[in-house]
């Protein structure tokens, strides 16, 4: 089951040189894991790019992710209880809408496109530069199989 998603370039080469970063088989592979399931963790990851390359350790992809974030190649996010999952889309300042059941993540965009997308009532003294919304709620598939009743799928 794979989201389907319309995104800009993210042809690998591309993305690392215009980052300034040196390219390697093990980065390249993590962003076409990337490009390919968008919002994954570092063990999600890991299981797509040992498909190509079998001796990668899941330090190597943990420490690729922090390259890649660190250039601005990949975003980070931390829905509360849940493990930093990563993504190509960058720069639009979209937010996500995460399952309660089964963590599922999707993309929503910002309301305004650009950074910060709601402005608080007060700011306390604070220079605002981000907004950071987390929707929660009950996917469509799990859903689904709460009409199903019983018929639980892991
Ligand atoms: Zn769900
Ligand atoms: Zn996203």
């Amino acid at each position: 089951m794979v989201a389907m998603e319309t995104t800009a370039t993210t042809e690998p080469i591309a993305l690392l040189r215009g980052a300034g970063l040196r390219v390697t088989d093990s980065r390249v592979a993590v962003i076409a894991a990337l490009d390919e399931r968008p919002h994954s963790g570092v063990d999600t990851v890991l299981t797509a790019v040992a498909t190509v390359l079998p001796s990668t350790s899941r330090q190597a992809v943990h420490n690729v992710l922090n390259d890649l974030t660190e250039a601005g190649i990949a975003r980070r996010i931390e829905p509360a209880g849940q493990p930093g999952l990563y993504e190509l889309r960058v720069g639009d300042n979209h937010h996500h809408i995460v399952c309660q059941r089964c963590g599922a993540v999707a993309d929503v965009d910002c309301v305004t496109g650009h950074a910060p997308c709601l402005t608080p009532s007060t700011t306390s003294g604070f220079d605002l530069s981000e907004a950071e919304v987390t929707f929660w709620g009950v996917c469509s598939a799990c859903k689904a199989s709460q009409a199903d009743a019983g018929e639980t799928t892991p």
